[in-house]
């Protein structure tokens, strides 16, 4: 337990606390859980989100949302709306965005999974909602707060991602903005936040896994993890998910693609239907030792 003073601050945890009241844990075994299509999020069991970067093409989001199904996860993941680190966006960029919904919603229907999907401007928000079951405020949108309350008052789960550069406190304040508008299905991601280094001495970004116990010494909602987006490298995938199980995440985020170096985003992260269907295996084995489980049984 972290004592009352936070590390180098004249504030007590109660102090800090009352900066987000409705996200801060009222006593130590206060956790709050919620169930999205029948799926329950911050219980025994760790939902799993898998799929591309970017919903590309419909066969491929149809292919990718049957397969991850069949090794067991729960949500398929995909952006239709991508927040590029550049402007220079290529062809398949520009064909999917509303397109990328459809497909979503097509992919959704024929492997019956949960869909989750990040929307970015708010003048989206009705046609992400059209196919999403939960909501993904990216990264770079964490302190976009007028678009935090507009997805959240759809009533809508909404997930929101971890700016790499943020403190724990600034994470809890975003997730503050989407509980004041009276939803209660707010999950919180680490992603991984920014080193000094480039991924090619070290990483790019570094998985906080330390930021899981702590942020649950603080709140009651559950915490996912993403470690395709934090080692930006696929041979360090599979490690930093289990690790992350047992760091105490509540949900995990991978990216799955049937053809991983040819993927339109970020090809060195994704892991392929094999890989991902092994994984699913180890974390299973995992999690059962602190009693926890990824399968539905
Ligand atoms: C994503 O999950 O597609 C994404 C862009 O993630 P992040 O906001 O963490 O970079
Ligand atoms: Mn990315």
């Amino acid at each position: 337990m972290i004592q009352n003073k936070a590390p180098g601050k004249d504030v007590s945890i109660e102090d800090l606390k009352e900066k987000f009241p409705l996200a801060a844990k009222k006593n130590d075994t206060h956790f709050s859980s919620f169930d999205v299509n029948g799926i329950k999020f911050g219980g025994e069991l760790i939902p799993i989100m898998a799929g591309p970067n970017m919903v590309e093409n419909e066969e491929l989001i149809v292919n990718t949302a049957i397969n991850v199904k069949k090794s067991g996860a729960h949500f398929l993941r995909g952006g239709a709306f991508k927040p590029l680190s550049f402007p220079y966006r290529s062809e398949k960029y520009n064909e999917t965005r509303e397109n990328g919904i459809k497909w979503l919603g097509i992919a959704k229907k024929e492997a019956g999974i949960g869909v989750i999907t990040e929307v970015m401007e708010e003048k989206y928000l009705d046609l992400v909602c059209d196919v999403a079951d939960i909501i993904q405020i990216g990264s770079r949108n964490m302190q976009n707060y007028p678009l935090i309350s507009e997805a959240a008052k759809t009533q809508k789960p909404i997930m929101i991602k971890r700016h790499y550069g943020a403190s724990l406190r600034d994470w809890l304040g975003a997730a503050e903005y989407a509980l004041y508008e009276g939803n209660s299905k707010i999950i919180l991601c680490e992603r991984g936040v920014s080193t000094p280094h480039t991924h090619r001495d070290s990483s790019r970004f570094l998985l906080d896994l330390q930021v899981v116990p702590a942020a649950k010494e603080l709140t009651h909602l559950p915490i996912a993890v993403d470690p395709s987006h934090a080692t930006f490298w696929r041979p360090w995938v599979e490690s930093m998910t289990l690790a992350s199980i047992a760091s105490g995440a509540d949900s995990i985020m991978l990216e799955v693609h049937p053809d991983p170096p040819n993927a339109a985003v970020d090809p060195l992260q994704p892991i392929d239907f094999e890989d991902f269907s092994q994984l699913m295996v180890k974390m299973e084995k995992i999690s059962g030792v602190i009693n926890r489980r990824v399968l539905d049984v």
